[in-house]
């Protein structure tokens, strides 16, 4: 079932997520809502905070962008490998590596693109699908893509990372986003 995505501005994307266990109703279900609401919507992950449950959950799967790389990009990225994993209940143990930019865009924020800087590295530890634990090291786009989403469940957005001059400049976007003024191709839900 495709879920509707939480516009900027509701406060659920702004929670710290909370753990869950595996009887959590319906898991298995809700994971795979989730899966069919980012392909649906083309996006390479979503958190849980992102259809209204402040739990600590995201799923990723970076095939599109990897499969989507010209000549430069293969270049640039020649380890990266399309990964799709599901996250529960995760927490970040070290982040490390270069500090790089690259341009980043969230469902939750339609139509805003803006280059952001993080650590090439992550070391994470998590519950998968089956509440088995795992701890797995990422680098480059997946590793970016899953700091994004990690971001979602600790109450984060990466538009908090602009210098003040950058918010200014997209503050009339944001708030036509929360005024649910923005046209996209998928369901939305907004905090009015
Ligand atoms: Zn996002």
């Amino acid at each position: 079932m495709i879920l509707p995505i939480v516009a900027y501005g509701h406060p659920v994307l702004r929670k710290v997520a909370e753990d869950i266990t595996p009887e959590y109703p319906e898991l298995k279900k809700l994971i795979a809502d989730m899966w069919e609401t980012m392909y649906h919507s083309n996006g390479v992950g979503v958190a849980a905070p992102q259809i209204n449950k402040a739990i600590r959950l995201f799923v990723i799967d970076t095939e599109q962008i990897v499969e989507g790389f010209d000549e430069e990009d293969k270049r640039e990225y020649p380890n990266e490998k399309p990964t799709k994993q599901v996250f529960i209940n995760a927490r970040i143990v070290e982040e490390s590596g270069k500090s790089w930019a690259y341009n980043e865009g969230c469902l939750s924020i339609p139509k805003v693109r803006e280059d952001i800087s993080r650590l090439s590295h992550v070391r994470i530890r998590f519950m998968d699908e089956n509440f088995v634990e795992q701890e797995k090291e990422f680098d480059g786009i997946t590793a970016r893509v899953i700091q994004h989403e990690y971001d979602h469940i600790e109450g984060k957005l990466f538009i908090d990372y602009l210098p003040m001059l950058k918010k200014r400049l997209i503050k009339k976007k944001l708030e036509d986003i929360s005024a649910g003024k923005v046209r996209v191709d998928y369901k939305m839900t907004f905090n009015r």
